[in-house]
């Protein structure tokens, strides 16, 4: 009997015995091809030779030092690698494990950024519906996915949700998406003013959405909208790139095909890539400021922040995402599987949107492509989806429809930076087997 306690209470899971390339080998010898990355990790792939490298030789010389006392080579090199490529004024960084951390972390660092600008009246965040940012209380506090939060509530960060920003579903006919898009980013500008401008500390979002809806892009001029409104009314934007981030969409930072920066950004998963664990929320001079000519320190940390092994992990990842051309790669391979999943399901009665960018692609089911209806929850068909492709040897993301009834089953894909074109071909073939057996 395993003693681990397993995410899902009645599962029985294979053993994860061996990594290669693309691939998982469970402890059997079965070859997985790992089609989303876990939930959007894995960038590199599993055996990727120079982070293992740079993870062991950093073992050999220091595994841990508190950053209390220390600072660490590793920790500072990733640092200057990530300014040196991030958007607008970000100019600081701060590690932490994981996702949910990076966003805490970028919550407290914006409610302590009015503090110490003596304005203690700014407590509220505002986010969209349909959101995740997380599993500790005050990422669940911020996100809007009502079924994630429903058994939590009251939650205990004060946030409202504004509209999404889904084409597919909620642009009206008739409607440019440009439009569509200054008509649901002004969402932000009534929600400010009918809560009052000198409450709300920002606005959270992801760029490009992903385990609540799939992989949706925004519209264009939408973030540009949003930026403005956050600008005007002098709140934050702190935009959410844990999945997004860390060129899955084919740029290093997902916000760069927008063309705004934020004065905050969480990145986490594609960080490590799957080789440690890693997160970090990055912030701009004049927020790091305000701390030191302030109270003098951020009030925030954990045990392992700057983890030097786990940097040296984050550091090798990044030089090969941006020196390596592994970003470039995302782009383009990007293309090729858009194009794949275009010819081998465009027409599928039963999937009514592909969309993405770069390496991260979702698939929306639904009952009826004309009026868009989803399956009945209760059919649970993302589960089944999800059991068929790993069967036939495909990790893939299958979510369930959002609770507003509105919004269908998707399948999210995050391959590998590193997959070839011929094993796009052997993802979207083991996807079509794996439809094909659900869906008909
Ligand atoms: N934000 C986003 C956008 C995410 O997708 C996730 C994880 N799925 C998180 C935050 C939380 O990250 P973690 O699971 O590493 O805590």
């Amino acid at each position: 009997m395993s003693h681990v306690f397993p995410r899902h209470t009645k599962s029985n899971l294979p053993l994860a015995a061996k990594g290669d390339g693309a691939y998982i080998l469970d402890a059997n010898g079965k070859r997985y091809l790992d089609g989303s990355g876990g939930a959007a990790v894995s960038c590199l792939g599993h055996s990727d030779a120079d982070v293992i490298a740079a993870i062991k030789e950093q073992l050999d010389r220091i595994a841990f030092a508190h950053t209390s006392f220390f600072t660490s080579e590793p920790a500072e090199r990733l640092a200057d690698r990530l300014i040196a490529h991030a958007p607008g004024s970000l100019d600081r960084v701060y590690f932490t494990s994981g996702g949910s951390e990076a966003v805490e972390s970028a919550l407290k660092m914006a409610r302590q950024y009015f503090l110490e600008k003596g304005e203690p009246k700014r407590a509220r965040f505002i986010a969209r519906r349909q959101s995740y940012h997380g599993n500790t209380l005050g990422a669940l506090g911020t996100g809007g996915n009502a079924w994630r939060r429903a058994q939590f509530e009251p939650l205990m960060v004060e946030t409202s949700h504004i509209a999404p920003c889904h084409e597919y579903r909620w642009r009206e006919e008739g409607e440019t998406s440009e439009d569509y898009g200054l008509r649901v980013a002004n969402e932000l500008e009534e929600e400010i003013l009918r809560l009052g401008p000198e409450t709300v500390i920002g606005f959270v979002a992801e760029p490009v959405v992903g385990a609540t809806m799939g992989a949706v892009p925004p519209v264009p001029g939408y973030f540009k909208r949003i930026r403005e409104i956050c600008d005007k009314y002098g709140i934050l934007l702190i935009l959410d790139e844990v999945m997004c981030g860390m060129g899955r969409t084919g740029t290093l930072f997902a916000c760069e095909q927008d063309g705004i920066a934020p004065d905050i950004v969480t990145i986490a998963k594609g960080l490590g890539a799957g080789y440690q664990p890693i997160g970090a929320a990055l912030c701009t001079a004049e927020i790091y400021d305000a701390f030191v000519q302030g109270s003098g320190f951020f009030q925030h940390g954990h045990t392992y922040i700057g983890h030097p092994t786990a940097t040296a992990a984050g550091d090798a990842v990044v030089k090969k995402l941006t020196e390596g051309g592994m970003v470039a790669r995302a782009a383009q391979q990007g293309e090729k599987l858009d194009a794949a999943l275009r010819e081998a399901f465009g027409a599928h009665p039963h999937i009514g949107d592909i969309r993405g960018r770069g390496m991260f692609r979702g698939l929306e089911i639904v009952e009826d492509r004309a009026t868009k209806a989803p399956f009945d929850p209760a059919r649970a068909i993302h589960k089944k989806l999800k059991a068929a492709s790993f069967e036939a040897g495909l990790i893939c993301y299958p979510m369930g429809g959002t609770i507003d009834g509105q919004t269908g089953d998707h399948i999210l894909l995050a391959p590998p930076f590193i997959i070839s074109d011929d094993q796009i071909g052997e993802l979207v073939d083991k996807l079509g087997t794996a439809v094909r057996t659900v869906l008909g």
